[in-house]
């Protein structure tokens, strides 16, 4: 009879617990937890605080009685794992609610003590008004926090998707609320040119944002805060959410010679194995080689923290069968009306590793132009230059950006490209989608530049030819030119275009634009087709340079 130990009861720990019973009837299987509960919806937690899930009983999956009623495994809770010997195989545990210490012998055991907020040593950090979103207990005090009719600035820092998350919800409760981000963009899954799309959306909903801002110090006055911004800006706060990033929680394994990372996550292999063949470890804590970058990454999320679980207790049992291929990091937030979602590598991480990439832009409607109700959606992927191989993809919209990034996230999964996403077949219908999904037409964009048919610049590369000099030719409406357009473009309706060919010179390189890439495709084409060879589309059009200058 194995005897199977888990560190951590949520996420990871509990959902290898269940598989690991489902697999093995006689085991004993233990589990420790430091806190007060086991299996509870971490990712439901800002929506309890906004008082979109109102029964507090719904955000627990489990509790330990469940737990030993329909799974026989002990969760001890107030547990926490100080110390493992591993030449003894054994673990050193505190009962926090006793008070008492006490060692458990394991057989396998199993790390999955997730990630910890990230409080950086700024003056001032320590106030009972700061505070940090990670557990239930968390979400008790932060939601009493806002229950006080005193209570009516929060400050936010961090504009990640916790810290949005809690920006929505914090406001939806009439607070007044105040993002701060060091940063020049929110959301860093997403990049540059996406994520002003989110900025005027949290503006335009009333959200107070700070960019390229950083705390410089929290001066206390009484139950109130001020935060002093790196600019000197004060912005006084009854309640601030510390949501700058999170780091694994792994400092009990600091003598346990575990190899860790140098920032703390524990190495597996893929079978979940640490450098100790009795010990594995999954979840936030871990980190392994990305399968798109090659290079380590740790991926805190849900859904790759379950998915290794089920496979690790596959691999306890049956003897390293199942290799993990890794994750690349698919994600999604709802920022009020929008819906962000990303999978794979942003620009910025292509740059950051060094990878030759592509990018192709399209806005369009989410579904049909002529059916009711249709908003836009913008899609970004990025792709290998010669390859066609997606390396990444992200959207911003309204509705059916969910659908869009898991249909890009499986293609990556199965190592797709390009020329896979021009050819899929969506299931459509005028409320769903359109002959012609958004997916293709992103697709269309990019195998037509692989295919020499087209060549795209993004906004930054056309704003840079624009200062050295190109002719920057804008094919949209007259009406629409007037309304706003890049500085120094020259208008000429792309309808008109044939008629007027001599109005564009031959001799300079010749930025084409229209509102969002189509038309300036089209201009393009005829361009191309009556001898001129400098010409370029801007990808995503006016609308994605618009939003990014
Ligand atoms: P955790 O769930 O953090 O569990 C680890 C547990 O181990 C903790 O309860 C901790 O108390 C315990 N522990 C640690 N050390 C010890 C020790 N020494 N002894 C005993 N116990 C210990 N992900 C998404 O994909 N989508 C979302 O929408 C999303 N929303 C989120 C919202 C919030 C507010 C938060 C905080 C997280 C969110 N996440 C989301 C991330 C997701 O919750 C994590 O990726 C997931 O919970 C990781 O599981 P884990 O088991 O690795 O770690």
């Amino acid at each position: 009879k194995k005897k199977y130990l888990i560190i951590g009861g949520v996420a990871g720990g509990a959902g290898t617990a269940a598989r690991l019973r489902r697999r093995d009837e006689n085991a004993q299987i233990i589990m420790f937890e430091r806190g007060e509960y086991i299996s509870y919806a971490n990712c439901g937690l800002p929506y309890y605080a906004g008082n979109v899930i109102t029964e507090r009983s719904r955000l627990f999956v489990m509790t330990p009685d469940k737990f030993m009623e329909s799974l026989r495994v002990e969760a001890r809770i107030l547990s926490e794992v100080v110390a493992i010997d591993r030449e003894a195989k054994t673990i050193h545990v505190k009962d926090l609610k006793r008070n008492t210490e006490y060692d458990e012998r394991y057989d396998v055991l199993i790390l999955s003590p997730g990630a910890s907020p990230v409080k950086p040593p700024i003056p001032g950090i320590e106030h009972p008004a700061i505070m940090s979103l990670r557990s239930v207990s968390d979400i008790d005090s932060i939601k009493d926090k806002i229950d006080s009719p005193a209570t009516k600035r929060a400050v936010v820092v961090g504009g990640g998707f916790i810290g949005l998350e809690m920006a929505e919800n914090l406001k939806e409760r009439g607070l007044q609320v105040s993002v701060v981000e060091a940063l020049d963009q929110v959301m860093n899954i997403i990049d540059y040119d996406l994520a002003s799309e989110v900025q005027q959306h949290l503006r335009a909903k009333g959200i107070n944002l700070f960019l390229k801002d950083g705390v410089a110090s929290f001066e206390h006055h009484g139950s109130l805060v001020s935060v002093r911004l790196q600019s000197e800006t004060l912005i006084d706060a009854d309640l601030i959410i510390l949501s700058i990033g999170v780091r694994p929680d792994t400092a009990f394994l600091k003598d346990s010679g575990i190899a860790l990372a140098k920032n703390g996550a524990i190495k597996v292999d893929e079978f979940f194995t640490t450098n100790d063949q009795a010990i594995r470890a999954v979840g936030d804590a871990i980190v392994f080689d990305s399968p798109l970058s090659k290079s380590p990454v740790t991926i805190p999320l849900a859904g790759p923290a379950n998915k290794q679980a089920r496979l690790c207790a596959d691999n306890i049992v049956d003897g390293n069968k199942k290799p993990y291929t890794g994750s690349i990091g698919t994600s999604i937030a709802k920022i009020f009306d929008l819906t962000v979602a990303s999978t794979g590598l942003t620009e910025k991480g292509l740059k950051a590793a060094g990878l030759p990439y592509r990018c192709a832009i399209t806005h369009t409607g989410n579904h049909a132009g002529y059916y009711p109700n249709v908003r836009q959606l913008s899609l970004k992927v990025l792709y290998h230059p010669e390859t066609g191989k997606i390396w990444g993809g992200q959207s911003v919209g309204y509705g059916g950006v969910d659908k869009r990034i898991d249909i890009i996230s499986a293609f990556i999964g199965k190592e797709g490209t390009v020329y896979d996403l021009a050819e899929f077949e969506q299931a459509y219908a005028p409320p769903f989608s359109s002959a012609k999904d958004p997916i293709n037409m992103v697709g269309f964009i990019a195998v037509n530049v692989l295919e020499g048919m087209s060549d795209t610049i993004s906004w930054d590369e056309a704003e840079q030819a624009r200062k050295n000099g190109a002719f920057m030719l804008d094919v949209r409406s007259e009406e629409e030119f007037e309304l706003g357009a890049i500085e120094g473009a020259v208008n000429i309706p792309n309808t008109d275009l044939r008629d007027r060919l001599k109005e564009v010179p031959k001799d300079r390189d010749i930025i084409l634009n229209c509102a969002i890439g189509l038309r300036g495709y089209f201009a393009e084409r005829i361009l191309r087709q009556n001898g001129f060879t400098r010409v370029k589309n801007l990808t995503g059009g006016f609308k994605t340079y618009d939003n990014a200058i």
